[in-house]
């Protein structure tokens, strides 16, 4: 397995990309905040909204004490806003439990609302510079390729794929935190999903994929193709949008252009039990306070 560690991680030495986050100085919130960000968007749209993000609530007690609706603009358009509401909760607990401060084992970590078992390792590796094993999408997409040989993992996260990660791991901290960081980098920029730049890859001469000739996705069948357009996430971005950039609370005739009459209803009850969105007593909709 060292055989892919050395060479991704010296590669990293020399392609990683300066992002705010992987800087010295970077906290371990800040680490944090970047690591719910980045699940489901990506760095080019998360890095502005980190920066602003983190430069007006530099600590968790400064974001525990904000109004839901500042944190809610402030997420602007990352998507699944819901993460902002979790971000804010893992504050206020970071206040309550431990004196304001991220943790730095796992248990603590994984206890925290909005961190699971990705982000707990991520936060560990990245913050804390600890061995930790840290799987995300991209990595499964670079051990799928260069060590199983499969153009694609499984549509699901499998027992066999967690036993490759952790072999793969170095075994001491600095090397586990390194390779963490250099493998996700790989499948970002290199071994991307659509189309991999074998050319400049480091690993090229030991890919199992490449040297089976890349044989098509097994999985292809059943992995869906996430749809954007005329679905309640579209209408709900909608009415994000036009909540957060109202003055004051927006009547409903004014949201029609969200999308159709039944599924605005829809999107809209949906917002308010995911707490993303409130009504008066007039009946107009707003973010909450
Ligand atoms: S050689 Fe190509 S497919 Fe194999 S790991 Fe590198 S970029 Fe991915």
């Amino acid at each position: 397995m060292e055989a892919l560690v050395e060479p991704v991680t010296a590669w990293y030495g020399h392609a990683a990309r300066d992002l705010p986050w992987r800087r010295p100085d970077c906290t371990p919130w800040g680490v944090l905040v970047s690591e719910v960000m980045l699940q489901q968007t990506p760095v080019v749209r998360v890095e502005p909204v980190w920066r602003e993000w983190t430069a007006r609530w530099p600590r968790p007690a400064d974001l525990a004490a904000a109004p839901t609706s500042d944190v809610l603009r402030a997420w602007g358009r990352l998507g699944y806003p819901r993460r902002a509401l979790r971000l804010a909760d893992c504050a206020r607990a970071l206040v309550e439990r431990h004196d304001g401060q991220v943790p730095a084992d796992e248990e603590h970590l994984r206890a925290l609302p909005g961190v699971g078992e990705y982000t707990a390792a991520a936060v560990r590796a990245f913050a804390f510079g600890r061995r930790s094993v840290v799987v995300d999408t991209n990595v499964r997409r670079v051990q799928a390729r260069a060590v199983t040989g499969v153009a694609l993992p499984a549509p699901s996260y499998t027992a066999a794929e967690r036993a490759l990660a952790v072999s793969l791991t170095p075994s001491g901290d600095a090397d586990a935190a390194r390779w963490a960081a250099a493998s996700m980098e790989l499948g970002a920029l290199v071994c991307t999903a659509r189309v991999p730049r074998c050319g400049v890859c480091p690993v090229r001469d030991r890919c199992a994929w490449r040297a089976a000739g890349f044989p098509p996705d097994e999985h292809a069948a059943r992995r869906r193709t996430q749809a954007w357009h005329g679905t309640d996430r579209q209408v709900r971005g909608r009415v994000m949008a036009a909540l957060r950039s109202a003055d004051g609370p927006v009547p409903r005739a004014l949201l029609a252009d969200a999308g159709p009459e039944a599924q605005l209803d829809r999107c809209l009850a949906g917002l308010i039990e995911d707490g993303l969105a409130e009504t008066d007593e007039a009946g107009r909709y707003l973010l909450p306070a």
